[in-house]
């Protein structure tokens, strides 16, 4: 699966801006270093035995550098298309800054590496579930919680991550 994944930047008008550019350049190395790690590759790998899905379907998937804002003016954590391409998208960049600050910088970057996971996972089950977003929402929650309790065990103090991401 690795190799589909890519980084993508695409905006030459926000590239423009330095202090945003250095920001979702870390943003997304942070994504792809998480992405790359062998025991997440073999994660994904599982998830798509466990649901019979087929690694071909996939045939790209893109992280992408700046945020993709909806036309409410909300950020688009992630898409696909019937194509088999993924995109992934980072938080906008006041959001960012706000959890930044909050957070500080070692917090955060655990924080957007689990919020790319996450979305992720959500993506790829579209792949099998389509346009059956409840379904899609629980097995993606399912699976975020098998990894993450698997690489947290040791420690307890981190269970405000799933909360930010999902909402609970
Ligand atoms: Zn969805």
């Amino acid at each position: 699966m690795l190799r589909k994944m890519r980084i993508v930047a695409c905006s030459e008008k926000q590239a423009k801006n330095e202090s945003k550019l250095n920001l979702y350049t870390n943003y997304a190395h942070v994504v792809f270093h998480s992405f790359s790690k062998p025991i997440f590759q073999n994660f994904l790998n599982w998830i798509f035995r466990i649901e019979k899905m087929e690694k071909s379907m996939v045939k790209d998937i893109q992280i992408r550098f700046f945020p993709f804002i909806k036309e409410n003016g909300n950020g688009l954590v992630g898409k696909c298309n019937n194509r088999g391409v993924v995109f992934l998208y980072p938080e906008k960049y006041v959001s960012t800054q706000k959890k930044m600050k909050k957070l500080g910088l070692l917090e955060f970057k655990i924080y957007i590496k689990w919020r790319a996971i996450a979305a992720l996972i959500h993506e790829l089950l579209h792949f099998k579930y389509k346009g059956n977003e409840a379904r899609v929402k629980e097995l993606t929650k399912k699976y975020f919680n098998i990894y993450y309790n698997n690489q947290f065990s040791k420690q307890s103090d981190t269970t405000y991550i799933p909360k930010m991401i999902f909402d609970y």
